[in-house]
């Protein structure tokens, strides 16, 4: 039997580095529950058409309700941490996850589905220490952005996308890499369409 068309084409896996997050002229607040590891953070989980639009706020009747994911939120804390200001426990963040890309994802998986599943893509990958054990450290030090995609590539077996952002004397840093999921949301994929690294040649890997 035919699956049902889940709506959609694939998944972004998106992750951020606090230390460029932090780094800007906007700067950030630690969340109420502490400052976050010196890790990869989630940023998100995102549907996508493989022309390169994507679906947004799908369901207005379907609100972020903590209650349905209260088993996963100490989880949360650490592995999807918020940085904006004012400095709060992160359910806005996730809830603005949830209304934005969560809702149209829905013929897939539901509210609880969609954190568990987004915390375990992020258990596949873990992107710090590929980078570490190819040279590559969050030490404020400038490297080639090349080197980086060939590492991932290399320790996750998938090209990410990197985008950058610019900290105050306008240096380009690493801030968020790209990952391509099914629209099971839980195998990752070569990505269908690829969008171009927002980063130069060389790149900061800013400190957290
Ligand atoms: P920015 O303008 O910072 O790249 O993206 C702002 C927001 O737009 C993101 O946080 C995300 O919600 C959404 N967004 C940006 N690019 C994409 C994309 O390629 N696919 C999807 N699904 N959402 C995106
Ligand atoms: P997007 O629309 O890009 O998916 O999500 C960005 C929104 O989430 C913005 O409104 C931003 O203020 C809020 N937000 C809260 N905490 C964070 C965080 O740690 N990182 C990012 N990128 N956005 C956050």
């Amino acid at each position: 039997s035919r699956l049902q068309d889940p709506g959609f084409d694939f998944f972004y896996f998106v992750l951020q580095w606090p230390g460029a997050y932090c780094d800007t002229k906007r700067a950030c607040c630690y969340p109420t529950t502490g400052k976050p590891a010196a890790d990869f953070g989630i940023h998100g989980l995102w549907p996508n058409y493989n022309d390169g639009s994507y679906p947004s706020n799908c369901d207005p009747d379907s609100e972020f309700d903590p209650a349905e994911i209260s088993d996963l939120v100490s989880t949360m804390q650490t592995k999807w941490p918020t940085l904006s200001c004012p400095s709060n426990n992160g359910s806005k963040f996730w809830e603005h996850e949830w209304e934005k890309h969560g809702t149209c994802s829905e013929s897939v998986m539901d509210q609880h589905k969609y954190f568990e599943n987004t915390l375990a893509l992020r258990d596949r990958v873990n992107l710090l220490q590929i980078l570490q054990d190819a040279g590559i450290n969050p030490d404020d030090e400038f490297y080639d952005l090349q080197d980086i995609k060939n590492a991932i590539k290399d320790g996750t077996g998938f090209t990410p996308v990197i985008h950058c952002n610019k900290d105050p004397d306008k240096n380009s840093q690493l801030h968020e890499i790209f990952f391509c999921v099914d629209t099971s949301g839980t195998e990752f994929i070569e990505c269908p369409i690829i969008p171009r690294d927002r980063c130069p040649s060389k790149l900061q890997f800013a400190m957290f």
